[in-house]
């Protein structure tokens, strides 16, 4: 038996990282998954290898229209839809407001917000007619920068605040029928945010340095999928709405002083 047996998700950037740990996972717990992704490779790879269990959608998660032709698929395909996992994020790379012309963050800002913030927003206003039929829920992935300053990200930093916005205000909109909740990983090596990505620029994190700060070991992007499976179920979350769960290896307690 599966905490999930018989539940349909959708989640959105289940190509790489952290939301193909998750596609993994809510298959093994007893899902049926839809998911919506940009890149045409990794939606071929998804459908190849699941066959029957994973519906994968090619598109973009700050179109609406993508948003809504994910969650038609989805339910014509499944039935239904109990859980929306809003995932799929840039990192863009280690920026500083000093190091930018106006015109860069200009860029940077529009690039970032409009996957990151208003791609969450679309994912969930699409998904909503369906689990307010369920009663389902939405697991959102946050991150250590949704509370703290983390790599130089100027942009990415105050995306990811956002995000525990869209958690908190959605929570409190949807109660008592739909739980909203998140997940706040601190680093893990995926495409996204690999040491390549924050050896970038003059502010960037050294490597090695990225270990240090870490009181736990850093996990690989499959050691957060427990998380969403935590909140993705009614039985071990019921309590839960607007929660972020910080799962950062305890960096947000390491304070600023060296140990
Ligand atoms: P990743 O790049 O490995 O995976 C992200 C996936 O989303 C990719 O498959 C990508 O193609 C897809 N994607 C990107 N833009 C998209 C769009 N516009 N529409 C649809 N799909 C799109 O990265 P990851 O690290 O697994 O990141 C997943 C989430 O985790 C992001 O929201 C990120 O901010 C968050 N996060 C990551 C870390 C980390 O250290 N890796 C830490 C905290 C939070």
């Amino acid at each position: 038996m599966g905490w999930l047996d018989g539940k349909t998700a959708l989640i959105t950037g289940g190509g790489s990282g952290i939301g193909r740990a998750v596609v993994d996972r809510y298959v093994e717990e007893g899902a049926t998954v839809g998911v919506l992704e940009l890149d045409g490779d990794r939606v071929t790879a998804l459908n190849e290898e699941y066959g029957d269990t994973v519906h994968a959608v090619q598109g973009d998660v700050s179109e609406w229209e993508d948003n809504e032709r994910a969650v038609a698929e989805t339910v014509s395909e499944f039935g239904k839809l109990d859980i929306f996992v809003g995932n799929a994020g840039i990192f863009d790379k280690v920026v500083q407001l000093a190091d930018l012309e106006p015109d860069e963050l200009e860029t940077a800002f529009e690039e970032v917000f409009r996957v990151n913030v208003l791609g969450y927003m679309l994912g969930a206003k699409a998904a909503l007619p369906e689990l307010l039929k369920t009663e389902g829920c939405m697991v959102f992935t946050a991150s250590y920068s949704s509370f703290y300053p983390a790599t130089g990200g100027m942009v990415y930093t105050p995306s990811k605040h956002a995000i525990a916005g869209i958690i908190r205000e959605l929570a409190y909109e949807l109660a008592p029928k739909i739980r909203v909740n998140g997940v706040a990983p601190g680093y893990s090596p995926t495409n996204l945010s690999g040491v390549e990505a924050l050896g970038q620029g003059e502010s960037a994190a050294d490597p090695d340095e990225i270990d240090e700060r870490y009181p736990l070991r850093i996990p690989e992007a499959e050691e957060y999928a427990g998380y969403y499976v935590l909140l993705g179920s009614e039985e071990n979350s019921r309590a839960s709405t607007g929660a972020i769960i910080e799962a950062d290896s305890g960096l947000s307690i390491r304070g600023a002083d060296e140990p």
